[in-house]
């Protein structure tokens, strides 16, 4: 029998790939309660940011939709009344903190929907954490009442360990928040999404630059992009589009590159402060880097703008976008900033509701 070919293998895999932000503030949101400052009462609905999360959608092999959520906060049910969440088959957990884990209660209504259990992947310290938490979903025979609550499955999951998801790859990144191992996760089609990437920027290439812009109008009005040569961010800025839900404004960046194989392969890490040595190969042949930026100021447990910047450098993703920020960065400022210091045609802040997909190849080159 003669070896599959990696690269059809893994678009059969998974389909019609979209990643959203449903949150990107830090652990109190922005607004913070009682504050007054400049971003707290900005009108910009970019300043506006839950707790930080994230959903990935897919196309299984059998054409079956799927979701997967990154993280669970106390905003998870406006987030998916916000994005209009109809199902929810995974939940992947970076850490125990608060603003990561408090909103698993709510996923007992996608139980209803779906009529089965939710699969939830931790590392042994959130597994413990959400264990005791939530007694009255992992201990159910003990409640009083038998109540409704959430069905789930739980999974250990370990550092370096990859593990697949109804056909996606994941891949538990170790990362440090300050003195905690937390996880990051890198996301990708089973079977090689390097191959895809590489054949991508083949085809990109092939039409005619390394990063042609996109056409605004193929991004289906969604994609804020990050991407494309400096001279191209004039054009991108005219043409771009608004990004899903409360937006109705276009970034000083616009759409992106000229890449149309959707935002995988993609590393998650929110709520970091240093990459140790051994992770740095997981993060290698991405075309989405999403990454801590709390804000200018050192903090011990996450990264300023110009170490997230340092780190995305390196790390040399096709694009980069930042999350988990607080009220000392205002959305327009911040890109404004970054457009002038030459960063933002790579990396940029991301913002409540904004979906990454595969563009299409009709705007690509033109
Ligand atoms: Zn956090
Ligand atoms: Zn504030
Ligand atoms: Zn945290």
């Amino acid at each position: 029998m003669p070896p599959p070919d990696r690269t059809s293998i893994s678009s059969r895999v998974i389909s019609d790939v979209r990643f959203t932000f449903l949150g990107t503030g830090t652990s109190a949101g922005i607004p913070a309660i009682g504050c007054d400052c400049a971003v707290c009462t900005s009108q910009d609905p970019r300043d506006r940011r839950l707790r930080t999360s994230s959903l990935l959608e897919f196309t299984d092999a059998k054409g079956q939709a799927r979701a997967v959520l990154i993280d669970a906060g106390p905003d998870l049910r406006e987030q998916a009344l916000r994005h209009g969440m109809k199902r929810l088959d995974a939940i992947l957990f970076t850490h125990n903190h608060v603003d990561h884990t408090w909103g698993l209660d709510e996923v007992r209504r996608f139980n209803a929907i779906q009529d089965g259990p939710i699969d939830v992947y931790a590392d042994a310290h959130t597994d413990a954490h959400l264990r005791r938490v939530y007694t009255h979903i992992f201990d159910r025979d003990r409640n009083v009442n038998d109540s409704f609550v959430a069905t789930l499955i739980g999974h250990r999951v370990e550092p370096g360990r990859a593990f697949t998801v109804h056909g996606l790859r994941v891949t538990p990144i170790p990362l440090l928040h300050g003195k905690l191992p937390v996880l990051g996760y890198r996301l990708e089609a089973e079977g090689g999404d390097e191959d895809e990437r590489d054949s991508t920027r083949r085809a990109a290439e092939s039409r005619g630059g390394r990063r042609s812009p996109r056409s605004a109008t193929e991004a289906h009005g969604e994609e804020l992009g990050i991407g494309g040569d400096a001279e191209e961010v004039g054009a991108r800025a005219r043409n771009a589009s608004e990004a899903v839900g409360n937006d109705g404004k276009a970034d000083a960046v616009g759409s992106g590159s000229g890449s149309s194989g959707g935002p995988l392969p993609l590393a998650y890490c929110t709520d970091v402060s240093a990459v140790p040595p051994e992770s740095w190969g997981m993060l290698k042949g991405l075309e989405t880097l999403v990454l801590d930026a709390l804000r200018d100021r050192r903090h011990p447990t996450h990264l300023t703008v110009d170490q997230a910047l340092g780190i995305a450098e390196r790390v040399d993703a096709r694009r980069t976008y930042f999350v988990h920020m607080s009220h000392d960065l205002g959305h327009a400022e911040t890109m404004a900033r970054l457009e002038a210091s030459g960063h933002a045609a790579r990396a940029g802040l991301a913002h409540d509701g904004l979906t990454l997909k595969a563009s299409g190849n009709r705007g690509a080159g033109k």
